[in-house]
């Protein structure tokens, strides 16, 4: 599918809605995840991302006492889902491509992969480096989500990522990336943050999503900010419903996003997890409407463990 994201938003009538999956398990097979996507075809989804996760190290304890460690990829491919998904739905797929544990040559075969499958939609990040082993952090790969860019501008035009140049196979990729409403964990300040985000921006990004955040004050400031440095493309604010009581540490720790105490003092009060999601489906709707009365150019929801909790915040609010 050709349409770009920011066409989609911009034909939209009304606040774009949008969500992300992670692949199933391994050894789960897509009914999985149409089940989730079947409860919410009826928001009329705009588009659909999909997250991509690199392998990751297991420990198992041996018969003899000696310790096995694997190196294991927990998921089936993003690119395969992504192109399931399109056909099934007949809606964009956004497969997000990383830098982290993919060689630039993996990268490569996913975009050659990608466009033989018309997904021409993409997010593009630099992936979660913490679980990543020393081992893992493939030299010849990209290391900043800048430099992924680079990679996948240089495809469109038909340069390899040896350098050497394809016959004409020009690719019509399109893209987004992601920012940080509350500043990204190993940057200095916020300023250094939207310096690197106009960056993107200069370089082609046509929109970014941001992380996950409670407090829509936060992120109608930070849209203010990233305005007066020259980021004009649309901040997509980022939703999740919290659906557990221990979210309540769990999330902050994890993705850094505050949660104001309003919220936490609700689930603090919580005895049991079906109690916290209730309190999180109510505030992911009052959170929805402000964002809506802003004019938001569309709401993205990150969906695990959450798409109940995501399909009555949309009866609500859509
Ligand atoms: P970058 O833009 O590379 O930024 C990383 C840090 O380096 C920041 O502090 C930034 O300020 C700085 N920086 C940026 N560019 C440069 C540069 N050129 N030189 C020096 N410093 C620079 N993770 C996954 O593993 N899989 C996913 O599917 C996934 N999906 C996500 C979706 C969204 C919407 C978001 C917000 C995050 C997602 N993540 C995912 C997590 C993300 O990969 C991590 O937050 C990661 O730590 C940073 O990714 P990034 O693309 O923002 O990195």
């Amino acid at each position: 599918m050709k349409v770009r994201v920011t066409d989609l938003i911009n034909k939209s009538n009304k606040t774009a809605f949008s969500f992300e999956i992670l692949p199933p398990l391994k050894g789960n097979d897509i009914q999985k995840v149409y089940k989730i996507i079947d409860k919410l075809v009826e928001f009329d989804p705009q588009y659909i991302n999909i997250t991509t996760h690199h392998s990751e190290y297991i420990y198992k304890e041996m018969p003899d006492g000696t310790i096995l460690k694997t190196n294991i990829r927990k998921r089936p491919g993003t690119v395969a889902v992504a192109a399931a998904i399109q056909n099934k739905y007949n809606t964009v797929a956004i497969p997000h491509l990383i830098c982290k544990g993919f060689t630039r040559a993996e990268t490569e075969y996913a975009l050659i992969d990608l466009n033989f499958l018309g997904v021409y939609n993409l997010l593009l990040l630099r992936g979660d480096a913490n679980k990543l082993q020393p081992d893992q952090m493939k030299g010849d790969g990209n290391n900043y989500a800048t430099d992924l860019q680079k990679q996948v501008n240089d495809f469109n035009t038909g340069i390899s990522e040896d350098g050497t140049v394809f016959e004409k196979f020009e690719t019509p990729f399109s893209y987004g990336m992601a920012c940080y409403p509350e500043k990204h964990e190993e940057a200095p300040n916020i300023e250094s943050d939207i310096r690197y985000m106009k960056m993107k921006q200069d370089n082609g990004a046509e929109y970014f999503v941001t992380q996950m955040f409670f407090d829509n004050s936060k992120y109608f400031s930070f849209v203010d900010r990233c305005r007066a440095e020259g980021i004009t493309v649309p901040i997509i604010p980022g939703v999740k419903p919290i659906v557990l009581k221990n979210q309540l540490n769990v999330l902050p720790k994890i993705f850094r996003s505050d949660i104001p105490e309003e919220l936490a003092s609700e689930l603090r009060k919580c005895k049991t997890d079906p109690e916290a999601r209730e309190i999180g489906i109510e505030w992911g709707i009052k959170q929805c409407k402000e964002l809506m009365q802003h004019g938001v150019p569309s709401i993205h929801f990150y969906s695990l463990m959450a798409s109940e909790s995501i399909r009555r915040i949309a009866k609500e609010v859509y």
